[in-house]
């Protein structure tokens, strides 16, 4: 079977995580700064906070914002789950705002529309790689005074006019599993401009201590500490980070690797009838987490059996989220997303990893032509 993802792991990466483990520190020691630092050089951002999985960061960058009780943040239903179970472990409610038939990303008069007196926030999603329109999106927000998240757990690397994805909005949330662009393993980050945001990021982190304020102002000694909120223990450790690093080194070569065969599929399913490709925007660079494709007169579920019955890992992002029982229970929708079920009834995910062949990619290719005859 070829995966619809997998990660790349190579000698020096596997050379850095054991000389860490090797070490003093495996946990809260240098390679977690080192590893912020490279994500803050890649990306341009001033600062980066690095956790244990990019849900964690989603959560703790929600709880930063520290909205009053009844707030609303809106944000889209055509992506994994987390991006709003985020706002119910803070306890905001999530508002779906429906998606643009192009890029699946939230469409910004959809997000207009769903404004209310108790509206915050907005969470974006840059879908597959594809950086929203984030110039519109600010202009939604400072219009507001609202706060703006951007999950960016598919679009590490990406650029909107020629600005990486990182520096965009409030803050930007990545995602360390191994299908993403880097892994840890486990692991995620908030990156944001703003030195408040950081702060409070860095004690939420680790049980929402601060090591800094009692031991220089108070009488006591090196072991004095603050609690000042009600943080978690969502550290990375530092063999994970000690990967991370190794792993940025080759990110840029990983995306061009997942561009080289995003552009193959696209050549190759230009002129199959019944397929429509990715769109992307002139003014972005993709980052191709996953590659998707609609199936325009075809029955997705009939070719999904099809494709996963010739080996090819074929794979569903994303079930819209209000259609979970969990939501259904608890965020009945009284509204339709017609945009979002239309994506969903005929989109399907093509494998993609920068360890991909060329002659898998043409297995892909033969597969789903003979699965879209049948
Ligand atoms: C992967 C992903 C997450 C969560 O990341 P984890 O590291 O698996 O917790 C959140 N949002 C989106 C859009 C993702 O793709």
């Amino acid at each position: 079977m070829i995966p619809y993802g997998r990660q790349s792991i190579d000698d020096d990466d596997i050379n850095a995580v054991v000389d860490v483990l090797m070490s003093d520190w495996i946990t809260t020691g240098p390679k977690i700064k080192e590893f912020e630092e490279s994500i803050c050089k890649y990306t341009g951002a001033q600062h980066s906070t690095v956790v244990n999985s990019g849900t964690s960061a989603l959560d703790i960058a929600v709880q930063a914002l520290s909205l009053p009780e009844n707030s609303e943040a809106i944000t889209t239903p055509f992506t994994f789950a987390s991006t709003s179970n985020a706002l119910l472990y803070n306890r905001v409610k999530p508002v779906f705002a429906d998606i643009m038939p192009d890029t699946h990303n939230i469409n910004p008069d959809e997000i207009r529309k769903k404004i209310t007196d108790r509206t915050r926030a907005i969470i974006c999603v840059d879908f597959a790689g594809h950086p929203c329109d984030m110039q519109e999106l600010k202009e939604i927000a400072a219009e507001y005074n609202l706060l703006l998240i951007e999950d960016a757990c598919h679009a590490l690397g990406a650029e909107y006019h020629n600005k990486k994805v990182g520096t965009l909005a409030d803050m930007t949330i990545l995602s360390f599993h191994p299908v993403k662009h880097v892994t840890t393993g486990e692991g995620g980050a908030v990156t944001t401009q703003n030195k408040e945001y950081y702060d409070t990021l860095q004690m939420l982190r680790s049980h929402g201590i601060d090591k800094n304020t009692m031991s220089r102002s108070g009488p006591q000694g090196d072991w004095a500490y603050d609690m000042k909120y009600l943080g978690r223990n969502y550290r990375m450790t530092d063999f994970q980070a000690a990967l991370g690093i190794s792993q940025m080194k080759k990110l840029d070569t990983f995306i061009n690797r997942r561009k080289e065969i995003a552009d193959y599929y696209n050549h190759a399913f230009s002129d199959v009838e019944g397929i429509s490709t990715p769109v992307t925007k002139p003014y972005v660079r993709h980052a191709w987490h996953i590659y998707t494709v609609l199936l325009k007169n075809h029955n997705r579920d009939a070719v999904f059996k099809q494709l996963r019955s010739a080996g090819i890992g074929v794979n569903v992002h994303y079930i819209p989220i209000y259609k979970f029982s969990y939501y259904q229970q608890n965020l009945p929708q009284k509204e339709q997303f017609p945009v979002s079920e239309e994506t969903y009834k005929s989109i399907i995910t093509l494998p993609l990893f920068p360890q991909m062949t060329n002659e898998n990619a043409d297995q892909v290719i033969s597969s789903v032509k003979s699965a879209l005859e049948k």
